[in-house]
């Protein structure tokens, strides 16, 4: 027999499209906290360097209480294999945590198992799922199309009621496929209780930015094309490849970075104000932003990429892209892409929103830049700087600069360059922590929706297929420079 309250009981959500969010504040165990959380892929490199230390955070911040954790994967692992890599990520906070933190730390890791499976076939997650205490959380640390089979041979009645599956980035490879994924994740839980991973938006990075935006009367009345010429959001990192070609090889610096984490970022820069910080809301806002926007279709006029050749970071040699190890020349893959999105509405009008991202540059860049339009008429008279208002919202750690032209000391016609700073609140829980928090207290708001996961592929699949046909020639830089010559930036 099954009841509401039973945990076996089938979900039956078909009906449930990913374009169409539910208003799901009536989802009776919306808020039910999670009690197991069960990662698959527990020896892969995410869990390991990445989820481990997040959810060790969150268990000694008191925020994960009575979890028990329960890691899975096709190794051959030992119960003590896995434990012990539990306890080596537990031991990096349990020397700041206080007694209670400590304790609770000791206690998940003890009581920690490891479980041998082949997620994708039929029947073995489904019957995994019997044993642990439900609700659970599924973290999908697989290869994207190892967690797409394995969610096709889920049934809706494999899942205890308050399921949530956690998908990780790539989501899908395109529009198309985003969507079938979706479509197979409807057939399992409802919108609400899928948690398609972005770690970019951190609860302190998204709320910082809605906070600046949206709390002060100086910013948003002139947040418009009225008066802003350009927003840049630029991720430039100083790393190389990292022994990550298996992946980045076949996805490059559009797929990685710029399909996913900063149209996320760029939507939260651009969206109107939400009546509510509730997930509806903000995720609306974020929703209506994306559906506006595209990249004009003369690609070699609004897309550029670029991949690295050796040079030197810092003291490291770094070699060829196209000789780093598992890389295949073939794949002619980016390392460096910059594309322009239009976001096509009253607000934004004829404002470009330049989206960049690289590896191994000289320097490691993470902001957004937003440039103001000139003043009308400046006094005659007056000498000097007359260079645009900026702001830069710094990511990681996360700040605030504002460049503003002043009377500088001295002769009072000459105006001078200052910059006014301040840090911005960061988040001890780190970005996978925060995003973990979402998932074990029922919280999707920092989750991508499934209608936004498809949009953001919808914008930047008719410029992969440009690049695929080589309509845009892939240009050059030396590892440690700036990038190649031309492309300038609010930075020059
Ligand atoms: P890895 O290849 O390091 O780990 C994948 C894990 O999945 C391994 O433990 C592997 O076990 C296991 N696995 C593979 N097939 C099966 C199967 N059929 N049944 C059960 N387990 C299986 O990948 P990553 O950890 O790097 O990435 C995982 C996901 O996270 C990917 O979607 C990736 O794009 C995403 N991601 C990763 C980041 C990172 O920094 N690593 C950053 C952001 C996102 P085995 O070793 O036995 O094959």
């Amino acid at each position: 027999m099954t009841t509401s309250q039973d945990p076996r009981k089938p979900a039956n959500h078909s009906a449930l499209q990913s374009g169409a969010p539910q208003d799901t504040s009536a989802e009776a165990d919306s808020t039910s906290a999670i009690r197991t959380l069960l990662i698959l892929g527990a020896s892969g490199d995410l869990t390991g360097r990445l989820l481990l230390p997040g959810v060790s955070r969150l268990i000694a911040g008191g925020r994960a209480e009575g979890i028990t954790l329960v890691g899975a994967g096709s190794d051959d692992w030992t119960p003590q294999q896995w434990q012990e890599r539990v306890s080596d990520a537990f031991e990096q906070v349990a020397d700041n945590a206080t007694a209670e933190g400590k304790a609770a730390l000791k206690a998940v890791q003890t009581s920690t198992t490891y479980h041998k499976l082949d997620v994708t076939a039929p029947g073995a997650l489904a019957k995994l799922l019997t044993t642990v205490q439900a609700p659970t959380a599924i973290y999908f640390a697989l290869p994207p199309a190892v967690s797409q089979k394995a969610c096709e041979v889920l049934r809706p009645e494999d899942l205890p009621a308050g399921t949530r599956l956690v998908m990780e980035k790539p989501f899908g490879s395109d529009q198309a496929s985003a969507r079938t994924l979706n479509g197979a994740l409807a057939t399992l839980v409802p919108e609400d209780h899928i948690h398609r991973v972005d770690h970019f938006l951190g609860k302190s990075t998204v709320f910082n930015i809605l906070g600046l935006r949206f709390a002060n009367r100086l910013l948003e009345p002139l947040w418009n094309s009225d008066n802003i010429a350009k927003i840049e959001i630029v991720f430039d990192e100083d790393l190389t490849l990292e022994n990550r070609a298996r992946y980045y090889d076949k996805a490059g610096a559009l797929r990685d970075m710029i399909q996913s984490h900063l149209l996320q970022i760029m939507a939260i820069l651009a969206m109107d104000v939400p009546a509510t910080l509730s997930e509806r809301d903000v995720r609306d806002g974020i929703a209506a932003v994306l559906r506006a926007s595209s990249i004009d279709p003369d690609f070699s006029a609004s897309t550029r990429r670029a991949r690295y050749t050796h040079g030197q970071i810092g003291s490291r040699q770094v070699p060829d892209y196209v000789d780093e190890e598992g890389v295949d020349p073939a794949n002619n893959t980016e390392t460096l892409a910059e594309v322009e999105v239009r976001v096509k509405n009253w607000r934004w009008a004829g404002v470009p929103f330049v989206l960049r991202s690289g590896k191994s540059l000289g320097r490691a860049r993470k902001e957004a830049v937003i440039t103001y339009k000139a003043v009308p008429h400046l006094p005659t008279g007056f000498q000097g700087v007359d260079s645009p208002t900026r702001l830069h919202i710094g990511f990681g750690p996360d700040t605030l600069t504002l460049d503003l032209d002043i009377n500088g000391p001295g002769d009072p016609f000459t105006l001078s360059r200052v910059q006014l700073q301040a840090d911005l609140a960061g988040d001890e829980l780190l970005p996978y922590g925060e995003v973990l928090d979402g998932v074990l207290h029922g919280d999707p708001l920092l989750s991508v929706r499934g209608d936004t996961a498809e949009q953001c592929w919808r914008i930047v699949d008719p410029a992969l297929e440009a690049w695929r046909d080589n309509t845009v020639p892939i240009e050059e830089y030396p590892a440690g420079s700036a990038g190649p010559g031309g492309w300038d930036s609010s930075e020059n």
